[in-house]
């Protein structure tokens, strides 16, 4: 039996876990936030240690070293692009430990000998097989956003059958383990675990993975509160089912900013329609420009909504972005920033990369507030963004991004672009936008154009 006390500082913990999830959810609160969680894992940590009479306590101490080595060095070197992928890797060696962990428990309760209640096998099967999937999946995500390998969807013939297969083998070998716990068969529903995980993401298209990463943050958290329950430990229990709760509903939100179901994202490769677009560079005529005229159109307008995309965080130039937003609200012009959900690789990608430049939270402007807006605007400035102001999801069934709300930015005025080339983004298909007589292209990284335009407009 666990202590009393014990069970209350776990409980404790738990509460900081829930106040930990409360401050992340605002900018002003999120630090906070983040180190109160930090704070009660490490209670949770050290716990054990305390009240439990543990074995090899070296070999565990020694795997805490080289873990948290590991995380500091990778938490500090990782770029904020890079963040889903580091993510991602967390997430998996999380559903890889329960995994294991549970494997282990299940061997040392048939060593014993004691009959097992048939819900806790239940919960250590459930911990081997999702735990699996997890790590296998989350490995494949990682590999797909780091470039290790492609990002499209990776399909051959067969796969449908072979995930059906393997997902239907891993479930009877589940109910064998409920129904005769055997150390052989919960092996095989490991490696069967692994199997299924990797032909459920493999035919992910790129676009697509992050929401993925959430998907299976939620099968780790839920996981991890399966192996709370098989190991009785009540913080497990509660941090897992907050991460599966937490996990589900960022999944929910991110498919529905993207107008796309769970389903769609996973199975859509399958189905036959691909989910990511062709990518290739287009060579029609554009209208391009140089800072100095830019710096014409921002100085003299009354309205400019800034569209700030991945390619502000790929260039960090958020502290110039925000310098030349000052100088133009210093000269009379109403500026906001047009955040749209998932811009950026991540959810929050511009709050944070924003935030990190101290740009007041008042001038940042959700979606359906600033989109009656653009009408309004006289420039619509697209700074390293390019899918979130494409009208081909308004107009275009079949292409990847059809049905996912969009900034009206095409409703302003003028459109400025900066950007690198005429590359398309991170969906593959080609900016109708870019095309309309409206827009005007300041071709450069986007720190450079930046650069230069506030100097421009400075000058005026
Ligand atoms: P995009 O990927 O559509 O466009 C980024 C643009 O930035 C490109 O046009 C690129 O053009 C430009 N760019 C890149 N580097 C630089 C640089 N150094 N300087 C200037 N420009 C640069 O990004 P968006 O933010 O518009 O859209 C996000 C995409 O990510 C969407 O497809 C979304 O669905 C997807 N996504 C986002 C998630 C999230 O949670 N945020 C989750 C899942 C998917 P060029 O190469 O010519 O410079």
């Amino acid at each position: 039996m666990t202590p009393t006390w014990v069970q209350l500082v776990y409980l404790a913990c738990a509460v900081c876990f829930i106040l930990a999830l409360k401050g992340l959810s605002g900018p002003k609160t999120a630090r906070t936030g983040n180190l109160i969680g930090a704070a009660a894992a490490v209670v949770g940590i050290i716990l054990p240690f305390i009240y439990l009479d543990l074995r090899h306590v070296w070999l565990i101490v020694a795997g805490i070293v080289v873990g948290a080595i590991g995380g500091v060095v990778g938490a500090r070197k990782v770029q904020m692009t890079q963040m889903p992928q580091m993510v991602a890797l967390f997430n998996g060696v999380g559903g890889g430990a329960a995994s294991l962990v549970a494997l282990l428990e299940l061997q040392e309760r048939l060593t014993a000998g004691s009959s097992i209640h048939w819900f806790i096998l239940a919960a250590t099967a459930f911990t081997i097989g999702v735990g699996a999937i997890s790590f296998s999946g989350s490995a494949i995500t990682f590999a797909k956003l780091q470039e290790l390998m492609t990002s499209r969807p990776v399909v051959f013939p067969g796969l449908p059958v072979l995930f059906g297969g393997g997902f239907i083998a891993a479930v009877a070998l589940a109910v064998l383990t409920v129904t005769g716990p055997n150390m052989t068969v919960a092996i095989i529903l490991g490696v069967l675990g692994l199997l299924v995980g990797l032909l459920l993401v493999l035919p992910v298209g790129g676009a697509d993975v992050p929401i993925v990463i959430s998907l299976l943050n939620a099968f780790t958290g839920l996981t991890v509160a399966a192996g709370g329950y098989v190991l009785q430990n009540t913080l497990l229990l509660v941090a897992g089912t907050l991460v599966g709760a937490s996990g589900t509903f960022l999944t929910l939100l991110m498919a529905r900013a993207m107008g796309r179901s769970v389903t769609n994202i996973l199975f859509g490769a399958l189905k036959g329609g691909s989910t990511l677009g062709a990518g290739v560079a287009s060579d029609r005529p554009v209208r391009s420009a140089g800072p100095e005229d830019v710096a014409i159109l921002l100085g003299y307008a009354d309205r400019v909504i800034i569209v700030p995309g991945y390619g502000l965080a790929v260039a960090q130039a958020q502290h110039t972005l925000r310098e030349l937003v000052d100088v133009l609200i210093a000269r009379g012009t109403k500026v906001d920033y047009a955040i749209h959900p998932v811009a950026g690789r991540m959810p929050g990608h511009m709050n944070v990369l924003l935030a990190e430049a101290q740009v007041p939270y008042e001038q940042l402007v959700e979606m359906d507030d600033i989109n009656g807006e653009f009408k309004h605007a006289d420039v619509a400035l697209v700074v390293g963004a390019n899918d979130v102001v494409n009208p081909a999801a308004k107009t275009t069934p079949g292409a990847p991004i059809y049905g996912m709300p969009i900034l009206n930015a095409d409703d302003a005025q003028q459109i400025v672009f900066l950007k690198r080339s005429m590359r398309p983004g991170f969906a593959g298909i080609e900016n109708e936008l870019l095309f309309d007589p409206k827009t005007t292209l300041l071709f450069g990284d986007a720190k450079e154009s930046l650069g230069k335009l506030l100097n421009a407009v400075k000058a005026l």
